[in-house]
């Protein structure tokens, strides 16, 4: 299906963007990879007045170290995390997930940024970014703020963004040489969304766990914290009991509904499951 009529616009600066946006707020929207709005418009879920391309603009498609934190600009395409040596060892999370969303080709245009914007319950990044417990800086007109990831997310398809507002970068704080992490997604098919995911992050201290992420993904309105999780392993060895009892906990924070890709019920054992793998390959790590 073809897209309703839009108007296409490109901006050259931030600053061209903000005014942008500032003058024609709810008609407008940002398209970075196009790879969510355009199949969305295509559907006609979505039917902007005015596409505003943000892919000219210079200084956003940075992805680096910097400052104690990873700095992953709003142009940084998940192709360029696929293959990046920065998303390894501690960053892990990161590095994994990447090559696991869809194909090349939608790997080659859509952004990391995009996808948080988007807030597709079944998105990867979010779970990733809910993890390692990342923020999203949102610049408007005259103004900037940052904003975490906990916050962002309100619910499928809706985030705490305002329409003016644009992302202009990813930060995820460095959690310290002692940490890991990793992202299992089960699918139906190679390039298929998730049919539940985990994203794993752990922080070590001592031979015990200083601080654990675990996010889920497609089994619930939003990627899900499981937060019950993440404080039963605070303080542990990271042994056998302690990776069942967070892997059980996770199962139980899932929200999943039975669909195409299975019941309820495989899908509260696949994140037990992949939670268990998760964690398992961190110890592995450390050990
Ligand atoms: C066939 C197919 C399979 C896919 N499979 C997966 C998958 O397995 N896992 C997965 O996670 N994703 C998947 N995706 C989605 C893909 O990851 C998208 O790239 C991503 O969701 C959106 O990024 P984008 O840059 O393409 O954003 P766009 O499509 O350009 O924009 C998406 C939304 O975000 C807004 N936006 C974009 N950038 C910004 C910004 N900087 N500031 C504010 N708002 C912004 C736009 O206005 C729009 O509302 C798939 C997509 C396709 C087409």
């Amino acid at each position: 299906m073809y897209p309703p009529r839009f108007e296409y616009a490109v901006a050259e600066t931030l600053e061209e963007a903000l005014a942008a946006l500032e003058r024609d707020g709810d008609e407008i929207k940002p398209l970075a990879g196009g790879q969510s709005l355009i199949p969305l418009m295509k559907l006609r879920f979505a039917a902007p007045a005015k596409l505003l391309d943000i892919n000219r603009i210079g200084g956003l498609d940075g992805l680096a170290a910097q400052d104690g934190q990873l700095r992953i600009g709003a142009l940084v395409r998940h192709k360029t995390c696929e293959q990046s040596e920065l998303l390894k060892g501690k960053y892990g999370a990161l590095g994994d997930a990447a090559p696991q969303i869809s194909d090349p080709i939608v790997r080659n245009l859509g952004t990391v940024a995009g996808s948080l914007a988007h807030a597709d319950p079944q998105g990867d990044w979010a779970s990733v970014m809910l993890a390692v417990r990342a923020e999203v800086v949102a610049r408007a007109n005259g103004s900037e703020r940052t904003i975490p990831i906990d916050e962002l997310l309100q619910g499928p398809f809706t985030t705490s963004l305002e329409p003016r507002e644009i992302v202009t970068e990813v930060r995820v704080p460095d959690p310290g040489a002692r940490a890991g992490g990793t992202y299992l997604k089960l699918e139906r098919k190679v390039g298929d969304f998730a049919t539940a995911g985990v994203a794993v992050h752990v922080s070590m201290s001592n031979g015990t766990v200083d601080r654990a992420g675990i996010a889920l993904t497609g089994v619930g309105p939003t990627n899900i914290r499981a937060e019950a999780a993440e404080q039963a392993l605070a303080g542990h060895a990271l042994d056998d009991d302690a990776i069942d009892e967070a892997s059980r906990l996770a199962a139980e924070a899932a929200q999943p509904r039975a669909d195409v890709r299975g019941t309820e019920e495989y899908k509260r054992n696949a994140i037990r499951v992949l939670t268990a793998r998760g964690l398992r390959k961190v110890k592995e790590g450390h050990s």
